[in-house]
């Protein structure tokens, strides 16, 4: 059976002791790991200390395309790799808009990801501008061509595909019920199409973007909606303790 996914991006947050305390809560909760896959997705400075520290799952918030060179400030996936960490994030709208990532410098961290056997999310969503002008599915469809959709079959089928419409993330704004179903059933046909169904139904596609324990539950029993990627309410114990009890 197809694991849930759930994802916490706690991006620039949390100091160390903070962060011990979160951990500790999280470890000592039972995570039903036959049904849910759960990733946490720390500062890339805590990344090992947390792998050493904890029996949990961790990921890298962020990679360079190159396995090594003269990146000053930058983590190689194979570096990343190397801490034990099984997970990266790449494309997330924040790396797109704050610090400029194009498809093409995103399409090359998916392939460095990918050869250094680390499990992908990959993120897409489009800006309220487009939702607004009806370009949604064409501009989510532009970010998986570029992005993904070179990808084999073997490899696509193991990667996550994180939906989260720029306007609901860290807003409060979520996506409602339809038009989330709406882009994760669209994102499942176009996979259908290109590898076939058995392989589409392979991916999981997850929803990102003011998840709360208010709305989770819901979400979560979307059709297509295998999981979510959560940021604000990740940074809380109780709250990510209900989310991971939402399915
Ligand atoms: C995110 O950063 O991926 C995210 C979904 O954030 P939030 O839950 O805070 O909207």
């Amino acid at each position: 059976m197809k694991k849930k996914f759930i994802g916490a991006n706690w991006k620039m947050n949390l100091l160390q002791p903070e962060l011990e305390v979160l951990l500790q809560e999280l470890s000592t909760n039972s995570i039903n790991e036959d049904s849910i896959e759960f990733v946490i997705f720390p500062s890339q400075i805590y990344l090992a200390d947390c792998i050493n520290r904890s029996n949990l799952t961790f990921g890298a918030q962020d990679i360079h395309s190159e396995n090594n060179g003269a990146f000053t400030g930058a983590v190689s996936a194979e570096q990343v790799k190397s801490t034990g960490a099984r997970f990266v994030l790449v494309g997330h709208s924040e790396r797109r808009s704050v610090f400029q990532e194009n498809n093409t410098l995103i399409k090359n961290k998916v392939n460095a990801a990918l050869n250094n056997s680390l499990g992908l999310v990959f993120c897409c969503g489009e800006s309220l501008d487009k939702r607004e002008k009806a370009l949604e599915k064409e501009f989510v469809l532009s970010q998986l061509e570029e992005g993904v959709l070179h990808l084999s079959g073997q490899h696509v089928a193991k990667c996550i595909i994180a939906y989260e419409p720029i306007w609901a993330i860290g807003t409060g704004k979520v996506a409602n019920n339809h038009q989330i179903e709406g882009m994760h059933n669209f994102i499942r046909e176009t996979l259908i199409n290109k590898y076939g169904y058995e392989i589409a139904h392979a991916v999981r596609i997850i929803y990102g973007g003011s998840c709360t324990t208010d709305n989770a539950k819901e979400i979560f029993a979307l059709n297509n909606v295998d999981g979510g990627l959560i940021g604000g309410a990740s940074l809380n114990f109780e709250s990510m303790n209900t989310l991971l009890n939402s399915f």
